[in-house]
């Protein structure tokens, strides 16, 4: 029956026009800014320039690709004027508003005075803010290196939990992302991801802590407003979920590695694997493993840090773990190239026995960004913002399981929520590819912006500036119901 079912939607959707009803359109929020008119490039010069002269490797997204010029806070405009609200934040990037004034302004200045050093040379920029970052973390977490991506973020905190304890071996969980670097690819896990090059090695996965799609998985599992639809038999305080994903990794440490490890990695909310949460107590459990064998923790900040989670700042935080390395990046410098990594005094040590150079890692064009962006989120009361804006999010989300057949779970917490569409809700079977390609691109023409995530690219990612307000909410929901409902309609 399912599968009969996708394959006559299939068949539809190669042939029929899209679902987009100008009647049926939410009206957009208002908006005080006035974009400027495009000037540049035509939409099909820009094509043609992608066909002959971009990377195949770079897979266009929705069925007309989106030709961007200009972006204000959440809005962002493409190059015929229709605006859109950017509720995927540039892939979780920009943190405190497309442009932010504040920050804007204090680039401009920067801009004006120096530019670039390398760390051979002590700048104002990145030492100020290396010492209000530290300040952000706890702990003995205070030493701060400065990269320019996640993946370099993330290669080196495997140098360094690899040169501190002399071990080679890392764990990490299938569905993650850690970055795309020969290093770091190897590490992360996700086949859509992966290269056929040699990759990974004394890397190891262990089963992913997925209480919705995985083998285990209960009523009460997550670190949630929104649970999954599973039944559970566990006593109050008790996650026997997360008892058998922490057997998991007691095996893949008993028989894949040796005596040590250099460590682990995991995201506190997987990004890229669809926003899932593991069971509570998981990650408080593996870094109890992971240190009996000698290895370090590292806790991947690059989605989940700077308070998109609402209750805490760091989305470890909300583990109630301590990680001896964390890596970040994206929202550190709200689209401006900048990644870090903060670790103890007694691993940067370790590392000191080479020198080590990031030429524009720490610049102080970065660094000004980095730190006005940490000066937004505490004067503008991000972290809450994300914590009320997340609760009504998620709370009228989830009430879209049971009004939608293709909604087979919504889950998350603050501004990091995931939508997950299945062809069944018994099997949890995805929603297939066109399908939700089409529901994707129908919101898009209804101006509304979200990600695409999860191994089948099935989960519908909701990840927004974190200055979004009460209004936006109000349209991503109108505007995710409409989009349902046309589908519900077209089958
Ligand atoms: N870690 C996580 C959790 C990520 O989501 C990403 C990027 N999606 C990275 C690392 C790699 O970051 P970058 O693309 O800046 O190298």
């Amino acid at each position: 029956m399912m599968l009969s079912m996708s394959r006559a939607t299939l068949r539809r959707y190669s042939t029929s026009a899209r679902f987009y009803n100008e009647k049926l359109r939410p009206t957009l929020p208002e908006c005080q800014y006035n974009p400027c008119t495009y000037s540049g490039p035509s939409y099909k010069k820009i094509q043609d320039i992608r066909s002959k002269h971009m990377p195949p490797s770079i897979k266009p997204v929705y069925s007309e690709p989106l030709l961007l010029t200009e972006g204000k806070m959440q809005w962002l405009w493409d190059d015929k004027g229709r605006r859109y609200l950017d509720m995927f934040a540039g892939i979780v990037t920009v943190s405190v508003g497309h442009c932010h004034p504040k920050v804007t302004d204090a680039l401009t200045s920067q801009m004006g005075k120096l530019w670039h050093t390398t760390t051979s040379y002590m700048t104002s920029p990145m030492y100020e803010y290396a010492e209000k970052l530290a300040a952000l973390m706890p702990g003995d977490l205070k030493i701060c290196f400065f990269t320019n991506s996640g993946s370099e973020a993330n290669d080196l905190a495997m140098a360094l939990i690899r040169e501190h304890t002399k071990a080679f071996d890392i764990i990490a969980l299938r569905n993650c992302y850690h970055g795309a670097s020969p290093y770091t690819i190897g590490l992360t896990a996700n086949g859509g991801w992966k290269h056929g090059y040699a990759n990974g090695f004394g890397i190891h996965h262990t089963m992913n802590p997925d209480p919705y799609k995985g083998v285990w998985g209960g009523a009460h599992c997550r670190d949630s407003l929104s649970q999954t639809d599973r039944k559970c038999a566990c006593a109050e305080g008790e996650c026997q979920a997360s008892q058998h994903y922490l057997d998991q990794l007691q095996d893949v440490l008993d028989t894949t590695v040796g005596k040590n490890v250099a460590g682990f990695f995991a995201e506190p909310i997987q990004g890229v694997g669809g926003s899932v949460q593991y069971p509570k107590g998981f990650l408080k459990g593996a870094y109890e493993k992971i240190r009996a064998k000698g290895g370090l923790c590292v806790a991947d900040e690059v989605q989940t840090g700077f308070g998109r989670l609402g209750s805490h700042m760091w989305g470890f935080e909300s583990h109630g773990v301590m990680p001896d390395v964390v890596t970040m990046a994206k929202g550190i410098g709200n689209g401006f190239p900048i990644g870090a990594v903060v670790t103890t005094p007694e691993v940067a040590r370790s590392f000191a026995v080479a020198s080590h150079l990031n030429t524009f890692g720490g610049n102080p064009l970065s660094c000004t960004v980095a730190s006005k962006v940490l000066d937004v989120i505490k004067e503008e009361g991000i972290q809450k913002n994300c914590e009320v804006l997340g609760a009504k999010l998620i709370t009228e989300l989830s009430k879209f399981r049971d009004e939608f057949e293709v909604v087979g779970d919504v889950r998350g917490k603050g501004l990091m929520l995931g939508i997950e569409l299945v062809a069944d809700k018994e099997t949890r079977a995805p929603l297939d590819n066109p399908t939700v390609g089409r529901i994707w691109n129908d919101m898009k023409d209804m101006g509304l912006i979200v990600g695409r995530g999860g191994l089948n690219l099935n989960v519908l990612r909701v990840k927004p500036p974190m200055c979004i307000n009460e209004h936006d909410v109000d349209f991503t929901i109108a505007v995710m119901k409409q989009a349902f409902e046309n589908h519900a309609q077209s089958i």
